[in-house]
C-alpha cells in the first residue's frame, strides 16, 4: 500500500493531528540520546490501547516497521527508526490510572513520567524505588523496554524488580495481559520477558507496578579519596561489612571537576574520586551503621567524610549526582556514555585499563558508576564534527565493552543493546544464544516489524552492512 494510503488509515485511527509527516517532525524523531540516527515515514500519537492495537494492525498488514518511543533519552538507539516505518508516541497515555495503597500496587499508562509517578506516590507516604538519573523526562514504557536502573539498584534492584504485570498489543495487534497485580501468577515469565525488550516483543499500553512503604530514616554521606583504588576498596568494604546501602556511587576527577563548574557545591575539585553512600531504614540503628562507614572509608585512607546534615544538603548531594552527565556533556560539543558492568572486585583494575584505553586514542573519559552494582558509565567525550575523534571514540567503546567482557562483566548494565551495542553482543554470546534469543523474536514477532534491527541480530539485524559472526561454542 503506498504512502498516501497508509497516512489516511493512521488518520483515521488517531483523527488528522495527530499524525505527523512535516520534513522538520520525521528528523526530530529520527534520533535518541545515542549518536545512532534514522528516520520515520509517520509518527503518530494516540490515545489508548485500542488505538495502538489499530495502528499495530495498519503496519502487520502492510509490513511495516514499528517503533515505540517515549522520550527519546535512550543511550543505545533503541527508539531511532533506522528502517523507516512508524513512531508510537506514547506521550499522550501517561495517566496514573490506579494507586492501590493497601496492595502496594500502581497502574500505569506507558507515556506517564517516572519522576510524576514516584512524586505521586511519595505524597501518600510511599516509593516507587527504580531512580534512573534522567527519570525527569523518561516514561514508564521506556524504562520498562530497557529495564532502567539508577543510583538505587544496588539495594533494591532495576525496573524488572518492580514491574509486575502490563497489557500488551501483540505484533498483530491482539491485546492480551501478562503477569498481574498479584504474585506468583502460572505459566511462563511473560512479563519478565517483555522487561528489558526493547519494543522488539511487544508494546506495553499499561503497566502494573510495586511501590514500598517510604524509609522511617535516611542517611546520605560523601566521602572524598585521593586515588580511585581507596574508593573502589571502600565500597567493596562496606559489601562485606555485610551492610546493604541503598546507594554507592562514585565519581571520577574529570566528572568532579564537570559537576563542581556547573553545580559550585564545594567538591574538591583535584580529588580523585567521591562516593556517594545513602543508608535508608529504620531510625534506630541508622546511625550506628553510618558510624562504620565512616570507619571503613577510614581504613582505606579517605581523605575527607561528611555526612548531609539537612534535607537541602542531602538534595544538593543528589542534584549533582543526577546531573553529573549533563555537567560532564558541558565539557565538549558531544559524549558518548557506555555502559557495561563488571565484578565490583574488579573496578580498580577495569577504571584503570579504561583510563589507558583514553591515553591510547587520545580522547578525554569521565567515570560516574554505580559502584555498589560494578556498573561503569565511562563518558567519553569528543566533537562529532571530528571525523577522526569520532572513528577513535568507536574504537575505544568497543575496547571498553571488550575490556568489561575479560573482566568476567557484560556489555551493558542498564542502557539496553539497541543498535549501538549489536556488535558487542559476539563479545558475549555464541551462536546458540543468539539463536535462542532469535527464536523467542520470532515467536512473538514473526514478520519482524516491531523495531526491527535493535537487540536481537536476526535476518534483518547485520550491523551497518556488515555481517556479525558468532562464535560456535
Ligand atoms: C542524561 C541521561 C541520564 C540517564 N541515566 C540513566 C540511568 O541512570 N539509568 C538508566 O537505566 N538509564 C539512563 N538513561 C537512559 C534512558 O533515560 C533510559 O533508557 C530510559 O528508560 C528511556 O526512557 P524513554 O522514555 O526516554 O524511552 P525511549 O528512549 O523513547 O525508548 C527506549 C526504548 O523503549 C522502547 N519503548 C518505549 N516505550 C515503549 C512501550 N510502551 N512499549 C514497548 N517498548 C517501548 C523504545 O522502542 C526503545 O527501544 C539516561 C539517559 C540520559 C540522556
Amino acid at each position: 500500500m503506498e504512502k498516501e494510503k497508509i497516512f489516511r488509515e493512521l488518520e483515521r485511527i488517531v483523527g488528522k493531528d495527530d499524525v505527523m509527516t512535516s520534513e522538520m517532525e520525521l528528523q526530530l524523531y529520527g534520533y535518541d540520546a545515542s549518536l545512532i540516527r534514522g528516520r520515520p515515514d509517520w509518527i503518530v500519537i494516540p490515545e489508548s490501547t485500542e488505538e495502538i492495537s489499530q495502528i499495530v494492525k495498519v503496519a502487520y498488514k502492510n509490513g511495516i516497521p514499528l517503533i515505540a518511543r517515549g522520550s527519546g533519552t535512550s543511550l543505545s538507539g533503541g527508539p531511532v527508526p533506522s528502517k523507516g516505518g512508524i513512531i508510537i508516541l506514547t506521550t499522550r497515555m501517561n495517566r496514573i490510572l490506579e494507586i492501590d495503597i493497601e496492595n502496594q500496587r500502581v497502574i500505569v499508562e506507558p507515556g506517564a513520567i517516572t519522576l510524576d509517578i514516584k512524586t505521586a506516590v511519595a505524597k501518600l507516604g510511599y516509593l516507587y524505588q527504580p531512580d534512573p538519573a534522567s527519570e525527569k523526562a523518561t516514561t514508564i514504557g521506556g524504562n520498562l523496554a530497557e529495564n532502567s536502573g539508577g543510583p538505587l539498584c544496588f539495594k533494591y534492584g532495576v525496573t524488572s524488580n518492580h514491574v509486575l504485570g502490563a497489557e500488551i498489543v501483540l505484533a498483530d495487534g491482539r491485546i492480551i495481559h501478562v503477569g498481574g497485580k498479584s504474585l506468583d501468577n502460572p505459566g511462563l515469565d511473560l512479563i519478565g520477558l517483555i522487561t528489558g525488550s526493547e519494543g522488539t516483543l511487544a508494546i506495553a499500553t499499561k503497566i502494573i507496578l510495586r511501590i514500598m512503604p517510604k524509609n522511617e530514616a535516611v542517611k546520605t554521606l560523601l566521602a572524598i579519596f585521593n586515588t580511585v583504588d581507596d574508593g573502589a576498596n571502600t565500597v567493596s568494604g562496606i559489601v562485606k561489612a555485610g551492610m546493604v546501602p541503598a546507594t554507592l556511587e562514585m565519581l571520577d576527577n574529570v566528572a568532579i571537576k564537570a559537576v563542581e563548574a556547573f553545580y559550585k557545591i564545594g567538591l574538591p575539585t583535584d580529588a580523585a574520586a567521591m562516593l556517594l553512600i545513602e543508608l535508608d531504614g529504620l531510625q534506630d540503628g541508622l546511625g550506628r551503621l553510618a558510624d562504620h562507614v565512616v570507619e571503613i572509608c577510614k581504613l582505606n585512607h579517605v581523605r575527607e567524610v561528611s555526612l548531609a546534615k539537612t534535607a537541602a544538603e542531602r538534595d544538593q548531594l543528589w542534584v549533582a549526582r543526577k546531573g553529573a552527565f549533563g555537567a560532564t556533556g558541558r565539557l565538549r560539543p558531544n559524549y558518548l556514555v557506555n555502559d557495561g558492568t563488571v565484578p565490583r572486585t574488579k573496578l580498580p583494575e577495569t577504571l584503570r585499563r579504561v583510563g589507558e584505553i583514553g591515553h591510547k586514542y587520545n580522547i578525554e573519559i569521565a567515570n560516574v558508576f554505580h559502584a555498589g552494582d560494578g556498573n561503569l558509565h565511562p563518558l567519553i567525550l569528543f566533537d562529532e564534527r571530528d571525523k577522526d575523534e569520532l572513528a577513535r571514540v568507536h574504537k575505544a567503546a568497543f575496547e571498553i565493552m571488550q575490556l568489561c567482557v575479560e573482566m568476567g562483566g557484560t556489555i551493558t548494565g542498564e542502557h539496553g543493546v539497541g543498535v549501538e551495542k549489536l556488535e558487542g553482543l559476539k563479545l558475549q554470546f555464541c551462536s546458540a544464544d543468539i539463536t535462542a534469543l532469535q527464536n523467542v523474536k520470532q515467536a512473538f514477532d514473526p514478520d519482524d516489524i516491531l523495531n526491527p534491527g535493535k537487540l536481537i541480530p536476526g535476518k534483518s539485524a547485520a550491523c551497518g552492512g556488515r555481517e556479525i559472526v558468532y562464535a560456535e561454542h
